[in-house]
């Protein structure tokens, strides 16, 4: 009888095992589908940032990091003083 509960019981946690392999297949599909949707695009939700190019070279980067100066945004405070390309 030990074993009859032994096996049953193996082969519950097996069940619940797939069902939480399956699930978290469906939770990363969803969000790889929603990426797709809007491509470049990325929520705040998520914990994007919302993203900023430099006036003088043109790199992208996150804009609390940017240096502002006569409405425009820098990557660095030596690119403030190079004149725009
Ligand atoms: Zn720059």
């Amino acid at each position: 009888m030990s074993r009859l509960l032994f096996w049953l019981a193996l082969a519950v946690l097996v069940v619940f095992a797939i069902r939480a392999k399956i699930q978290a297949a469906r939770a990363r599909a969803d969000r790889a589908n929603r990426f797709d949707a809007a491509p470049g695009a990325v929520s705040p939700a998520e914990g994007g940032e919302a993203m900023t190019s430099c006036a003088h070279c043109g790199l992208y980067f996150p804009a609390s990091e940017a240096v502002r100066a006569d409405g425009l945004d820098y990557c660095c405070p030596a690119h403030v003083r190079l004149p725009a390309p």
